[in-house]
């Protein structure tokens, strides 16, 4: 089975992602997670990436869509939970792509709706709790870089939920409920 988790920045798509990774041997492909780890280790494409994002800007297409080629020929176990990708109507066709070049399918495509303000909350909430704890702090989690952040979300990402939404294949859940109730939420969409 093959997930996409659809929303903003803040929505709780690693956490949700992390639950269905736990709970069903799936395997989390967080675009975002892979760019840090990139720009950590200091690769070329670290380098080219690491303004971007500090930025809030998406990074190019081709990278990103590299990155998940990569992914998708490897070990598949019990699907992939797609979670910050694709994020543009050129990688959800890429995506497409990838996936009917492996045999695979995509089974479901989960809006987490959320509103501003509660992102907004979430994510400086989330660098002042790791400021505190004296962990590393994500170096586009401030406020400047957020605005980007989401104004890159409603322009390239949102029309995502159309699109999905058009081929029969969106699922839309709260996601402003407790942690517990939104797992909740997702396990009815992937177990109906
Ligand atoms: P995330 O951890 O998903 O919030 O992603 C952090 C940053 O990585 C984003 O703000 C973008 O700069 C970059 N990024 C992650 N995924 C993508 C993607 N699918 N397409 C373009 N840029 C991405």
């Amino acid at each position: 089975m093959n997930i996409i988790l659809l929303g903003p920045p803040g929505a709780g798509k690693g956490t949700q992602a992390r639950f269905l990774c736990d709970e069903r041997d799936m395997i989390q492909l967080s675009t975002g997670d892979m760019l840090r780890e990139a720009k950590d280790s200091g690769t070329e494409m670290g380098k080219v990436v690491a303004d971007v994002m500090a930025r809030g800007d998406l990074v190019t297409d081709e990278i990103v869509i590299g990155l998940i080629r990569e992914k998708l020929e490897g070990d598949k176990k019990g699907g992939f939970i797609f979670d910050g990708f694709p994020r543009t109507l050129a990688q959800a066709d890429a995506l497409a792509e990838l996936l009917a070049e492996e045999g695979e399918t995509l089974d479901h495509v989960i809006e987490l709706q959320v509103n501003d303000d509660v992102l907004v909350q979430r994510i400086v909430g989330r660098a002042d709790e790791a400021r505190v704890a004296g962990q590393p702090v994500r170096a586009d989690d401030n406020e400047e870089s957020l605005k980007v952040r989401l104004m890159a979300y409603y322009k390239q990402t949102s029309p995502l939920i159309g699109y999905y939404h058009a081929k029969g294949q969106l699922a839309t859940v709260d996601g402003l409920g407790e942690i517990d109730e939104v797992k909740a939420d997702i396990a009815k969409v992937v177990d109906a």
